[in-house]
């Protein structure tokens, strides 16, 4: 299906996009098209301008500096996975750009465009949640803003921003020396997007967990942080039985609103998410494939 009419003007500078946004009532930017293009053949939205900010160079770019990993808005995919400063500083980064979609998706979709779309099956959201991220967002005039991830997600499909505001980066800080990540997914056999996806960053001391960040999407309207497994995972040490025992309390955590859809049941999905984050840990303490009960326990598909 073809797309409906729209203007199409293209910014040069964030301050001439936004300057657009507010002269055109019902006006959209677009990045890379790839979630919004197919809106608009779906006429699923109608903006009545398109503001193409593709060329503007200050959203652009990655820096790691002073302990935070700086990620311009229009940093893709690719960019993020290939980037060896990104892989030094935070590897998890690097290692979820590398498992979105295929190479096409990976070279011209945004992470701007994807946090922005705030779609629940996409990966970024609950992986920036796990890694305490910062949204960068400029609006208007001077005024800019931070928004910590619980502040940016919400709605789905509907980020925290005003009409006339831009995300310009998102901010990482660089994981100590003493931190482990992973993020495990229940990848979409067609399009890779997260059917159920847990991101889990700890901290350890020795072999004992001091603190832990866990993050589901996927499954809910929004990222949630699995705070009951985190709280079961510190002061002790990663073992086989801690891990298991920690992972089952995620039921308290995802509240009702998990999702059932054509993909996944609701309680299909419900099940993986304990599944997600146990297989995370076992990959971090390298406890993973080795045949044990928890990898052994996983329901049946009917993805
Ligand atoms: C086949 C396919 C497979 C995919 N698989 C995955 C997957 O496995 N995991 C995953 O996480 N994602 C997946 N995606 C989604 C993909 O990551 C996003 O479509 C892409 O990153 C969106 O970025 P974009 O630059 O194309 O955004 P666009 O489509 O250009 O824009 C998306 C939305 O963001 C807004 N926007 C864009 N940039 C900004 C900005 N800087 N400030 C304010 N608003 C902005 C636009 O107005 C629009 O509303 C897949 C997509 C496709 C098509």
């Amino acid at each position: 299906m073809f797309a409906p009419e729209f203007d199409y003007y293209k910014a040069s500078s964030v301050s001439e996009a936004i300057q657009l946004l507010g002269s055109h009532d019902g006006a959209k930017l677009i990045a890379g098209g790839h979630s919004l293009i197919p809106l608009l053949k779906l006429r699923l939205t109608r903006p009545t301008a398109l503001i193409d900010i593709g060329g503007i160079a200050d959203l652009k770019g990655i820096t790691v500096n002073n302990g935070t990993v700086r990620i311009g808005a229009l940093a893709t995919h690719w960019d993020i996975a290939s980037s060896h400063d990104v892989n030094d500083a935070c590897s998890m980064l690097a290692e979820v750009a590398g498992g979105i979609g295929d190479p096409h998706v990976r070279n011209r979709g945004t992470i701007g465009g994807n946090v922005v779309h705030a779609d629940p099956a996409s990966d970024w959201p609950a992986v920036l949640t796990a890694l305490n991220a910062r949204f960068l967002i400029q609006g208007p005039g001077e005024s800019a803003r931070t928004a910590s991830p619980s502040e940016f997600f919400g709605t789905p499909f509907e980020p925290n921003l005003f009409p006339n505001e831009v995300l310009t980066a998102v901010e990482v800080p660089s994981l100590a020396a003493n931190q482990r990540t992973e993020y495990a997914k229940v990848a979409h056999p067609a399009s890779s997007y997260a059917v159920v996806g847990g991101a889990v960053v700890v901290t350890m001391d020795g072999d004992r967990c001091t603190a832990a960040s866990i993050a589901l999407g996927g499954l809910v309207p929004a990222p949630v942080r699995a705070s009951s497994v985190e709280r079961a995972l510190i002061g002790q040490t990663l073992s086989v039985e801690n891990i298991m025992a920690a992972c089952d309390q995620v039921a308290n955590d995802l509240g009702e609103d998990v999702i059932g859809d054509i993909y996944a049941s609701a309680e299909y999905r419900r099940a993986m998410a304990a599944v997600e984050i146990r297989h995370a840990l076992f990959h971090i303490t390298g406890q993973a494939h080795h045949g044990s009960r928890a990898e052994m326990s996983v329901p049946p598909s009917n993805v």
